[in-house]
């Protein structure tokens, strides 16, 4: 046997920013790289985004003449046809290799824009421009693209980094307080594992969040895309620290799947913070006093407990066991020690808990408010 090996030179580490202001779609200038100077742009969107800002960022990146593309909001459309329909215009339009996406909305929108960008003519550029609180929080971050399948969520798709990432704090006074809500929620989640000091900021300000105080937001925002990049940039493939991530996703994403994905994923995540807290609580690392703090900041935000209260503990087990995230068949959750503290143990972020711990948690949840 012959066998000849290519060599690859590795890749410089990538690097990109997170501009977070009020007022960039007006002001391409102050964002858009002088790089970029003509080529052509495409603006990807769905139709509610694009009836509020589709046609404002069009126009005041009018010089670049970008085609604006628009497909239907709502999770369902993220999928292979609304991908290939995308691709269809674009090469209708002659897009070629540098032509630059900008994907104009929130979670749905970046998850296939992107996911169109890491595969046209083999991959392109693209600038992820979130209008949701959620998709600046998370999706517009750490590089994840994806579509749905038949066979789940987010099973096809690549890592795929964005040139950069505009977030317009101006975009969140049109969102319903609900997708508000929904965003703030992963804000939470990445405070509860890393930082008590803004857990507590989000605890002492919950009216200025909902009634969208806009220097509030720009601090949350800020300090929760400060620490997703400092646990992305050190673990993109998520190997190690970024499982953290993945604190109140075990059982969200369970609740996700079992209510057939109607319930919001910010919403699905909180129930799944409140059983993995009180899973921490039954094994001991977290106090009751910091579980009922968790519990008391999620009824003020009118989070119910209705949803979870109408499964059944052993079938949403049976859920977290599909998950893609799963090794070895057993279901591993990120504990908590206290309220901005993972529980960490011999370099190891997720611990194996047994059924019946999980069952104990679901069940106290369950019949707590
Ligand atoms: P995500 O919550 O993952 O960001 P979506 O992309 O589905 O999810 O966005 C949620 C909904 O909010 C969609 O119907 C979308 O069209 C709408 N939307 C997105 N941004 C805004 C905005 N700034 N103002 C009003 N509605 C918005
Ligand atoms: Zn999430």
């Amino acid at each position: 046997m012959n066998e000849i090996v290519m060599q690859i030179l590795a890749k410089q580490p990538a690097s990109y920013s997170i501009k977070i202001g009020s007022g960039f779609l007006l002001n391409p200038a102050e964002w858009l790289s002088l790089d970029y100077q003509g080529k052509q742009l495409v603006i990807i969107t769905d139709d509610n985004v694009n009836k509020i800002y589709g046609e404002k960022l069009a126009n005041a990146l009018a010089n670049y003449k970008p085609l604006l593309l628009s497909f239907l909001p709502g999770e369902k459309s993220k999928n292979y046809l609304t991908k290939q329909s995308l691709e269809d215009q674009m090469f209708e339009h002659h897009c070629n290799r540098d032509t630059i996406i900008l994907s104009l909305g929130g979670g749905v929108v970046g998850d296939i824009a992107g996911f169109v960008a890491s595969t046209y003519m083999r991959g392109i550029s693209y600038i992820q421009i979130p209008t949701t609180l959620l998709a600046m929080i998370d999706s517009s971050v750490g590089g994840k693209t994806a579509i749905n399948t038949n066979q789940g969520k987010n099973l096809i798709g690549a890592f795929w980094q964005p040139s950069y990432v505009v977030a317009d704090l101006n975009c969140l006074m049109t969102l319903p307080k609900v997708q508000v809500i929904n965003g703030l929620i992963e804000a939470i989640k990445i405070f509860m594992t890393n930082d008590a000091y803004y857990f507590n900021y989000v605890n002492n300000n919950i009216e200025n969040i909902i009634n969208k105080d806009i220097l509030v937001i720009k601090n949350i925002v800020e300090q929760a895309i400060k620490l997703k990049v400092s646990v992305v940039s050190q673990d993109e493939r998520e190997n190690k620290h970024r499982v953290v991530l993945n604190f109140g996703h075990t059982i969200g994403h369970a609740i996700e799947k079992m209510t057939d994905y109607t319930i919001l994923h910010g919403y699905a995540v909180a129930l799944g913070i409140l059983v993995e807290a009180k899973i921490s609580q039954l094994l001991g690392f977290l106090s009751l006093e910091y579980y009922q703090i968790i519990q008391s900041l999620f009824f003020r935000l009118n989070i119910t407990l209705s949803e979870l209260k109408k499964l059944n503990c052993d079938e949403i087990i049976l859920a977290t066991k599909s998950d893609k995230k799963m090794k070895l068949n057993s279901v591993r959750y990120v504990l908590l020690n206290e309220i901005g503290n993972i529980h960490y143990d011999d370099n190891i972020y997720v611990h194996p808990v047994s059924d019946e711990i999980v069952k104990k948690a679901i069940c106290e949840v369950q019949h707590d408010g």
